[in-house]
């Protein structure tokens, strides 16, 4: 069964420590969800990468993550997806599904309304008053955490006004404790000027914390200066089952795939007035102080402070052989998150234009220095991006490691202490005869596969490449960056005994519109090259597999 892990913010309050804690065995000691753990993102024990990491020592690799937040803010939509990406690198192959913030829910409209309830409850000592009459008398400040995301900020009045239908109080307003108007004494301030005698001001807040505990103060000052007010303050929803009830439906939601998140009024996508700097804003983790630096190792670097500077990291991905759809899912993932792009010619162009218009692309053929300087050049824009807390990804053509320099980038990396992932490719070693419809192998007629680069011509002294071994094999050779000396490299082969008429297939732009191949026998595709103009990207695919029929189109 999917296993779940709760996320949430974390806090300075030991009380809001363990009242997560207490949800978190409430939710797993109900039984069913199989696998359950809860961890944070900063501030407080445990870290998120320990409860992500215990699912996965337990073999899960596919989790439902539930952001244990009331309104879809920063937090939700941006710290926590992105502490999550990194737990995605640290565990290769682990997937999951968000969940949706938790509020408005009618669960949790309940429970607000219990706990005003029971603040009231000392109101009605002398037992002459109902209830109902009780609330009649009562006005509410629903008070909200207060975001710099106006849909969160819009949620808190929502939920003011779903609390106020139909319950029966005098009247229920919104104010938040920080960064949104009005404040705690300012909405209290206008109820008073509605003529206010009895109030309850309500944290939204699931769990205790420095913030509901500055809701109590301002509540409590304000009284003070207002004594012919009664003014009172109730508990925050807390540890209870309503709220295990609530993650239980937004777990199966999650997994259900039917997640109904309100993306129509998010600032992050839609220019909201006075918030345009949010359109598109990369999201990166915090750090959580507990957290491993980097991916298997702690470097001892310092920890920083909620929003202070962020460490980057590396991404060198495989692109595939060009079209914008042969990149790994994960590669893709990596993509989007990028601040910053350095790409080769070869990679696929395509994926650039998907880019947010933020995002730095860094042309790595343009590179300044001469040619011998570029690769130091390209790991040195690597290291100084990554260091400046960038995401960086080096998109690459194919795999990486096929002829693609990325091991000496990554070699770079570590060597700067910049934490590095590689992401395969699919390489046009394979892609290419595969778009032009040869297997590699098949099964009775190629039982070897030899991929060579054939940048250097036989004979070159740097040659490292034992081109008699290769033509005394039989199966297939597959010949990368070799436009310039194919037809030297089919000479040497047939001298050391392939058969001339050995069938050879040029493919040039594969999985690109203008994919053109050449198929001619081994001795005469030098001039077959030539007169077709073959020219690179090309890879040519020498061996029976190219004679092997194809039945029908190959896409
Ligand atoms: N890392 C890359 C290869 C880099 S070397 C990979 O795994 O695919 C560059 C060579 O790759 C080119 O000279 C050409 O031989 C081959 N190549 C790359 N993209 C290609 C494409 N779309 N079609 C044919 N050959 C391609």
């Amino acid at each position: 069964m999917t296993g779940l892990v709760i996320v949430g913010h974390g806090t300075r309050s030991t009380a809001g420590v363990d009242q997560f804690a207490a949800l978190v065995e409430r939710v797993r000691r109900r039984g069913d969800i199989g696998d359950v753990e809860g961890g944070f993102i900063e501030l407080s024990r445990p870290p998120l990468t320990d409860a992500v990491g215990a699912l996965v020592a337990r073999g899960h690799r596919a989790l439902v993550a539930l952001p244990l937040v009331l309104t879809g803010a920063g937090h939700g939509k941006g710290d926590i997806p992105a502490a999550m990406a990194r737990e995605q690198e640290r565990h290769s192959g682990l997937t999951y599904r968000y969940g949706r913030p938790l509020g408005p829910h009618p669960l949790l409209h309940t429970a607000l309304e219990e706990r005003i309830d029971a603040a009231l409850a000392g109101a009605s000592q002398a037992g002459t008053e109902s209830a109902d009459a009780d609330r009649a008398g009562t006005w509410v400040a629903l008070i909200g955490r207060g975001s710099t995301d106006p849909d969160a900020n819009a949620e808190v009045a929502k939920v003011a006004r779903l609390l106020w239908e139909g319950r029966g109080y005098a009247g229920v307003e919104p104010g938040f404790i920080s960064l949104a108007q009005p404040s705690v004494p300012a909405v209290l301030e206008r109820l008073r000027r509605l003529g206010a005698r009895r109030i309850v001001v309500a944290p939204y807040f699931l769990f205790a914390g420095v913030l509901p505990d500055r809701i109590v103060a301002q509540s409590a000052e304000f009284a003070a200066a207002h004594s012919d007010l009664d003014v009172r303050v109730a508990e925050v929803i807390g540890d209870c089952d309503a709220l295990a009830d609530l993650v239980r439906e937004r777990y199966a939601e999650a997994l259900g795939g039917d997640i109904r998140m309100n993306c129509d009024t998010c600032a992050y996508r839609v220019l909201m007035p006075g918030f345009a700097d949010k359109v598109g804003r990369p999201q990166r983790p915090h750090d959580h102080p507990d957290d491993p630096v980097g991916h298997h190792h702690d470097h001892g670097h310092d920890h920083h402070d909620h929003h202070g500077h962020e460490h980057g990291s590396v991404a060198v991905v495989g692109g595939g052989p060009g079209p914008d759809d042969l990149i790994t899912v994960r590669g893709k993932a990596l993509l989007d998150a990028a601040d910053v792009v350095v790409v080769d010619r070869l990679a696929p162009q395509g994926l650039l234009a998907g880019l947010r218009p933020d995002v730095l692309v860094v042309d790595a053929a343009k590179v300044p220095r001469g040619p011998s300087m570029a690769q130091e050049a390209i790991n040195a824009a690597l290291v100084s991006h990554a260091k400046a807390g960038r995401q960086v990804v080096r998109l690459k053509g194919g795999d990486p490691y096929v002829f693609g320099r990325g091991h000496e980038e990554v070699q770079a990396c570590q060597a700067a202490g910049v934490p590095v992932t590689v992401v395969p490719g699919v390489s046009s070693a394979i892609a290419a005869p595969a778009l032009a419809g040869v297997p590699v192998t098949h099964r009775g007629v190629a039982h070897d596969l030899t991929v060579v680069s054939g940048h250097l011509p036989p004979g070159h002294p740097d040659s490292l490449v034992d081109w008699a071994a290769l033509a005394r094999a039989r199966g297939t050779v597959v010949l990368l960056m070799a436009v310039d000396t194919i037809a030297k490299i089919a000479a040497v082969l047939i001298e050391h005994g392939r058969a001339p008429e050995t069938p050879v297939l040029a493919v040039q732009d594969a999985g690109l519109p203008d994919q053109l191949s050449v198929p001619a026998r081994l001795d005469e595709i030098g001039a077959a090259a030539a007169r077709e103009e073959i020219r690179p990207p090309a890879v040519f695919v020498v061996g029976p597999v190219v004679a092997v029929p194809t039945t029908g189109p190959t896409g």
